[in-house]
């Protein structure tokens, strides 16, 4: 069956949002610049040989972003800052204690 709507799912460890789920939070590809990538690869905890980065369907979600990291273009769409790592995870305590 040809799936016109594509899922987005984060790929960090232990966090299961996905645009279904989550539709008002954004997803965000892999930067192409290798360096770049790889700080993201190993800020997620993923270095190794097991993960893959998928064109269209791995992802970080915004969740992991400083808000100061996201913006939100003309066209209504979020985007990451560049340079922008992200940095909020659940081992890092991420969102606890907060509101
Ligand atoms: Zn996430």
């Amino acid at each position: 069956m040809a799936q016109s709507k594509r899922k987005c799912y984060c790929s960090v460890p232990s966090c299961s949002n996905n645009k279904q789920k989550f539709p008002y939070l954004s997803f965000h590809k892999f930067p192409v610049d290798a360096e770049k990538r790889a700080r993201w690869v190993r800020a997620i905890k993923r270095e190794g040989p097991s993960f893959k980065i998928l064109r269209g369907s791995t992802f970080v979600c915004s969740r992991h972003f400083a808000p100061d990291d996201v913006y939100t273009t003309a066209s209504g769409r979020n985007r990451i800052r560049q340079g922008a790592v992200p940095s909020g995870f659940h081992w890092n305590d991420w969102g606890k204690g907060k509101g």
